[in-house]
Formats: structure tokens, C-alpha cells, sequence
């Protein structure tokens, strides 16, 4: 069976050579197990045919299925705008079919007078039910096929397989694989003492019935039971490798509170700690006395004070005759805290350095002589940090900040960077519960920041449309005037990456225009631009020199700037709540009063309109977040909650499925406390299990964070 499973996939009928290598690039699925983990993310009733007066607006149906008969067909349109439309009826109302490709091909097929079975999504233009590019088939066609079990998965797929295939070419290769692998059966991992205990069923069926449902009952069964494995596996290597961190003892040791610790905190805070900065340092402290080796996951808001956080725990490694490091996502940032951090170091003998991927060569050397040998005992950077041209000569603290922005591969690398493994402090101001961030970024002991800085003054926020425009140009300047800056930021979303850059540089043209020189100065600051061009402008918003910064979302990441009090965020529609959050976080950092305002379009829909809401009515990051999962809904993880996971999964979502996830943590306690390490008999399926789930990419993963 394993055999099959392995399997390639160009040998299953229907795939051939083309289509495998098409499968294999856009969506990973190489061999006859990847197809089969390639899970439908919806369901349609095929055995369904609607009247179509019943597919209305309100019904809100995802795709439907309808048997009409042609009256009519229509072009129109010419070159790339042509289309073809036809037009069918049933005894209840009536349908356009429309198609913009393919319509030679379409042309030929579609016959006046006939009845066919059509399925397709349903939308509606000016009142009018439409079905754009349907599938459709003759009724002897429809009546000759044979009977399939009522629901047909739709599985997820990227334009050009689509194009290849088609919800039902897919359908029909994933029937043919399942034939190969239903000659035998499905090995089950699980002992049947847990099956039982749980109420699982066996993996054979789950499989069968996720790609197959016999029933909506056996569906839900087999949804719960490829999920539960996918989770369990997860949970028993995070529980593991906490085990073994914990009994290893081979932790670096901080015993020593010593010069640079106490000359900064004493002679050089730039302010009174809060209450929840001490609680997490002390967390810290402890962490870094017991031998073991410290995976802490920081917690706090943006502007709760990380940064102060992070600088103390390095001159804790420091005084104890270690180097300490810290990774930034992004070039900006990391040149900011390089910026600060130095600042507030001054006059204390403790040497910093810098490195990023645009780091001169003379930078570049100094950094990599300097951390080499021991002279430099913190280095400040970007990804750069985990080239493996970076060798420290006594690694025992890193830092990473804004962790989601890293991937896993990343962040496991800097864990090789001496001969144990040093502690570990991974910052983030994406609130997430500590559960759900066990199953996100490993064998983590969570601090929380849960409180802002002193004499912080809530930021008003704001939601305007382009008429208010005239209104709010008025507000800025008024702003200006009393010495305060001001972002811009416009979205960079990758699909339409050439359009948002044109929105950018108009935005920017209209800006200087309506701000004109010499009373106003405003900068650029995007992606595309040459670092030490980005770094220049940001340098001289930073001063004061400048300012209104119009930027894209590069600056949405701890960017530090106490005196500006307005962020603008245009086309606010097109962010989500946490980015948003993360925008508005810019401001308000220093006493004075700041303003967030949202500008967006009339149209709004309605998840939008919620969005734009909840920000106007809240800053609190917890609360956004629970908002944000909620209006998500049944959707997908947030997207860089996904990038930090450190799991591949296919099936269970650890935000929606809960219940299960509290289930197998629970299931891997107790298998785990009767045989750590998998080697009886009964658990060596288990043993695999957690070996998939560890060993996607090729790094050790007690290592991550
Ligand atoms: P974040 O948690 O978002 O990384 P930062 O570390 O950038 O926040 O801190 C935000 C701002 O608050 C900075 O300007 C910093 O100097 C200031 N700050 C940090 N801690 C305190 C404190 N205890 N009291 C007053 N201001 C503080
Ligand atoms: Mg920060």
C-alpha cells in the first residue's frame, strides 16, 4: 500500500506527463498520497437539480445545478471583449450562460432547443440570474453517466490547472487514483485503544468519505478524523521535544546581573519601566538561571515597549560573556533599532553592529570580523543574520522581532549558530491565544505585555470617503503647523502589483502638489526603491525634516517616528483588520493627541464596512484579533499566522477547530507519559505520524520556536 501511496502521479489515468508536472508545480502534488491529501474545501449536492426561480440573490447559493432548455444564443462584443451568451429556461424562469473563452469551442456544442444539465455559480447582473463559463452536458449525456455518491468535493486549484482540468476533470483523476489505492487498504497509525476512546474511524474510510462522501454523517466522521491525525501528529512532536528540551539542561546560564544591565537601567532608561515590561523581564531572568533553554514567545501590542524588553534581556547575555543578536523582517526596522539601540547604549562599553542585505562591504566586514571574534556583542539585522557567513564567536541570546514575517526555515537556522542552542525571544504584536500559539510555532512558554506606556492618548479614529478630501488636505496642515507629521500609506497587494505602484507615485504626485515646497517637504518610501534611497527618505522624515512620509505598507511594521500624530491610510478597504491595527500602531507613540483616518470608497461591502468600523471603535489589538477570526468566519487563517506556522496542514485549522486540537493535546499527553518515546509496538504508527508532521522541511524542529 505504502507503494501506491508513493506512487507518481503522471501513471494515474487521466494525468499523463503534462498534467503531473503542472500538478507538481502549482499545487505540490507529486506522488498518488499527495493527490490524496489534496482535500476538497466544498461540497455540492449533485443530486440536486434546482427550478431555477428558486436560485435567487437571497438564497445565496455557491453553485447550483439546473436542467433547461436552450431558446436562444447572442454574441457580442468584438476581439478580446467578445462573448457568447445562450439562453435557457425551465418551466420556472429563466438563465444566461455566458462565456468569454473557449467560445469556438462552446459554439459547437450548445444546440436551440435542447434540454441540458447545467452547473455552475450563480450570479446576478442587474437582477438577472447568470451563470459565467457553466459546465454543462446533453440530458442523455447526464443520464448515461454512472451514479456517484450525491456530493462532489470541489477542491481547491489555481487558474492554470483549472484551465487544464476543471472541477470535473479533477474530480475524475482523484476517482482514478482512488481506484489504484482501494486495491489495498490504508494503513492506520493509530492504535485501536485510542480509535475507540476518541470515536474515530479508520483512516481507510476517512479517506474514502472525504473524497467520496456516502453521507453528510460519514463526511463530518472523516473531516474529524484526517484532522485529528494531522493535529495529533503535530502535538505529539511539540510535546516531545518540550520534554526533551526541559530534561536536557543545556541551557545557557545567566547567573550575573552586571555592569551593562545595571548602568542602563539605573543611570540611562529613557523612562520608568511599566509594570508589565518588569514582569517580563523577571520572566526572563528566570528562564535564564534555571539551565534550561529559553522559547519565549512575547506578546504586546504595538507601542507596548518590546523594543525595551529585548535591549534589556541582551545586556543580561551580554554581562554574562555572551553575544546577543537581533533579527528584524525588515531593512527599515532593523536600521531603526540599530539607530535607537546605540543611542540609548551611548557611553556604555557595549559594542553593536549591524548587518542587512544591503550592508556596504566595509559595514559588511566590520560586522562579520567583529561578531567573528568577539568584539561585537550585539549584532542588529535582517534576514541577512542567518547566512551562514555569520559566525559568532559566543552566541547565547537572540531576539526576533515581529516574528510572523519570518519563515520557520528562517528562524531555525540562527538555533545553529553556536554549539548548544541559545535562548530564545520571538516578539510579535499579532495577538493570538496560547494554545492555538503551541500549535503555531512549537514547544513556546508565552509573556504577555498587556499594558501601554504611560500618558498614551487613545488615537482617534476616523473613516472618510474621497468627498471629505478638501477637509482632511485642511486637517494636515493644520497638523503641520504645529510641528507634527504625517503618513500616507497606500496598499501593495501583489496581484495587481503595477497598479498599486501607479496609485502610489499619484498619490505622491498630488501630495506634492496640494503640499507644495518650500513650506511642505514630503517623501516617498516603497518597495522598489534602492535600500539606501528608502533609507534616506526615511531618514529625513525621522528628523523632522520632512513632513508627510507617503508610503506603502513597508512601514507597517515598527517603524518608530513619537512625533508623527496622523496616519492616512487610503484605499482602507483593501487591508485587513490586522494590518490596519499595525498601521495605526505608527502613531501615538509619543504625548500628543494622533488621528487615524480611514479613507475608502462609497461601495463598501459588508465584511468591509465591519472592518472599517471596529477600528473606528477600538485599539485594542486583542480585541481586533477575536474580531478578525470572527469576521473571517469559517475562512482561512490569517495569512501570516500561516507563514509563522511551522506545520504544513492540510485539512485542520487550528483557529476553527479547537475542540480537536484540545482533543489530540490531550490524546498525546497521555500516550506520551506511558511511552515517551513511541517504541512500543502499538504506538509505532504513532511514531510515524509524528515524524511526518516534523520532518517537512529538512531542519530539526525542537530547534523552533
Ligand atoms: P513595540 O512594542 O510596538 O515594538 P516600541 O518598543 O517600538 O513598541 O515602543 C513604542 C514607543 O514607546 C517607543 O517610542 C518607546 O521609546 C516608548 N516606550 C517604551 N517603553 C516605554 C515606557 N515604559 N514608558 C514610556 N515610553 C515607552
Ligand atoms: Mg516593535
Amino acid at each position: 500500500m505504502e507503494r501506491v501511496m508513493m506512487q507518481d502521479i503522471q501513471f494515474v489515468a487521466g494525468v499523463g506527463e503534462a498534467r503531473a508536472k503542472l500538478l507538481g508545480k502549482e499545487l505540490g502534488i507529486r506522488t498518488v498520497g499527495d493527490l490524496l491529501n489534496h482535500f476538497p474545501f466544498r461540497y455540492i449536492d449533485r443530486t440536486r437539480i434546482y427550478p431555477i426561480a428558486e436560485i435567487t440573490e437571497a438564497a445565496g447559493l455557491a453553485y447550483v445545478q439546473l436542467r433547461a432548455r436552450i431558446a436562444g444564443i447572442a454574441y457580442a462584443g468584438e476581439g478580446r471583449k467578445k462573448r457568447f451568451t445562450a439562453y435557457a429556461q425551465d418551466e420556472t424562469g429563466r438563465v444566461e450562460l455566458v462565456w468569454f473563452q473557449g467560445i469556438k469551442w462552446i459554439e459547437k456544442r450548445i444546440e436551440v432547443g435542447r434540454e441540458y444539465l447545467i452547473f455552475g455559480r450563480p450570479s446576478f447582473y442587474r437582477g438577472e440570474l447568470q451563470l459565467a463559463h457553466p459546465e454543462i452536458e446533453t440530458m442523455e449525456q447526464a443520464l448515461s453517466r454512472k451514479a456517484e455518491s450525491g456530493m462532489q468535493g470541489i477542491y481547491p486549484s489555481t487558474e492554470k490547472i483549472s484551465s487544464s482540468l476543471g472541477t470535473k476533470g479533477f474530480y475524475r483523476i482523484i476517482q482514478n487514483a482512488w481506484a489504484l489505492v482501494s486495491r489495498g487498504r490504508i494503513a492506520d497509525p493509530l492504535p485501536e485503544s485510542m480509535r475507540q476512546a476518541y470515536g474515530l474511524i479508520g483512516l481507510h474510510e476517512a479517506y474514502y468519505n472525504v473524497h467520496f462522501p456516502q453521507s453528510a454523517e460519514l463526511l463530518r466522521q472523516a473531516q474529524y478524523r484526517l484532522k485529528f491525525d494531522e493535529l495529533l501528529g503535530v502535538q505529539l512532536g511539540v510535546q516531545s521535544r518540550r520534554t526533551e528540551r526541559l530534561e536536557k539542561q543545556n541551557g545557557f546560564l545567566f547567573p550575573k546581573v552586571g555592569d551593562a544591565f545595571n548602568t542602563f537601567y539605573n543611570e540611562k532608561l529613557p523612562f520608568p519601566l511599566t509594570g508589565a515590561q518588569k514582569r517580563v523581564i523577571k520572566e526572563i531572568r528566570q528562564d535564564t538561571v534555571t539551565g534550561y533553554q529559553m522559547n519565549r514567545l512575547l506578546q504586546g501590542d504595538v507601542g507596548s515597549g518590546k523594543t525595551l524588553v529585548a535591549l534589556i534581556s541582551m545586556l543580561l547575555a551580554v554581562d554574562n560573556g555572551f553575544q546577543a543578536c537581533l533579527m528584524a523582517p525588515t531593512e527599515i526596522l532593523a536600521r531603526q533599532h540599530f539607530a535607537t539601540i546605540t543611542k540609548m547604549l551611548a557611553d556604555i562599553p557595549v559594542r553593536v553592529a549591524i548587518l542587512t542585505g544591503s550592508s556596504k562591504a566595509k559595514e559588511r566586514r566590520e560586522a562579520l570580523a567583529g561578531i567573528a571574534s568577539g568584539e561585537v556583542d550585539i549584532l542588529i539585522g535582517t534576514h541577512a543574520l542567518i547566512e551562514d557567513k555569520v559566525q559568532f564567536q559566543n552566541l547565547g541570546f537572540v531576539v526576533i522581532d515581529e516574528q510572523h514575517r519570518f519563515g520557520v526555515e528562517q528562524r531555525a537556522r540562527l538555533w545553529t549558530k553556536n554549539r548548544r542552542p541559545p535562548h530564545i525571544l520571538v516578539m510579535t504584536a499579532t495577538p493570538i491565544p496560547r494554545t492555538l500559539a503551541m500549535t503555531l510555532y512549537g514547544d513556546l512558554d508565552v509573556s504577555v505585555i498587556d499594558e501601554l506606556p504611560p500618558g498614551r492618548r487613545p488615537i482617534q479614529t476616523f473613516h472618510y470617503t474621497d468627498s471629505a478630501r478638501l477637509r482632511l488636505w485642511g486637517f494636515l496642515k493644520k497638523q503641520i503647523a504645529l510641528g507634527r507629521q504625517v503618513y500616507i500609506v497606500y496598499p501593495l497587494i501583489k496581484e495587481s502589483e503595477a497598479m498599486d505602484y501607479k496609485d502610489l507615485t499619484d498619490g505622491y504626485e498630488a501630495v506634492s502638489r496640494d503640499f507644495p515646497l518650500p513650506q511642505y517637504v514630503t517623501e516617498i518610501c516603497h518597495g522598489k526603491m534602492k535600500p539606501a534611497d528608502k533609507e534616506a527618505s526615511m531618514a529625513r522624515f525621522k528628523s523632522g525634516e520632512a513632513h508627510i512620509l507617503v508610503a506603502t505598507s513597508v512601514i507597517e511594521v515598527g517603524v518608530d517616528v513619537p512625533n508623527a500624530t496622523v496616519m492616512v491610510i487610503e484605499s482602507a478597504e483593501r487591508f485587513g483588520l490586522s494590518q490596519l491595527h499595525q498601521l495605526r500602531g505608527r502613531v501615538g507613540r509619543g504625548g500628543e493627541q494622533s488621528y487615524c483616518i480611514l479613507m475608502s470608497g462609497e461601495k463598501l461591502s459588508k465584511e468591509s464596512r465591519a472592518r472599517l468600523e471596529a477600528m473606528c471603535e477600538t485599539t485594542d489589538g486583542f480585541r481586533l484579533a477575536e474580531l478578525d477570526l470572527k469576521l473571517r468566519g469559517a475562512g482561512d487563517l490569517n495569512g501570516t499566522m500561516q507563514s509563522g506556522m511551522a506545520f504544513d496542514l492540510k485539512i485542520a485549522n487550528p483557529t476553527r477547530d479547537v475542540q480537536v486540537l484540545t482533543l489530540t493535546r490531550e490524546a498525546a499527553m497521555q500516550v506520551l507519559e506511558r511511552d515517551p518515546h513511541l517504541t512500543q509496538a502499538e504506538n509505532r504508527g504513532l511514531a510515524t505520524l509524528m515524524e511526518r508532521y516534523s520532518a517537512r522541511e529538512k531542519i530539526d524542529f525542537s530547534r523552533i520556536s
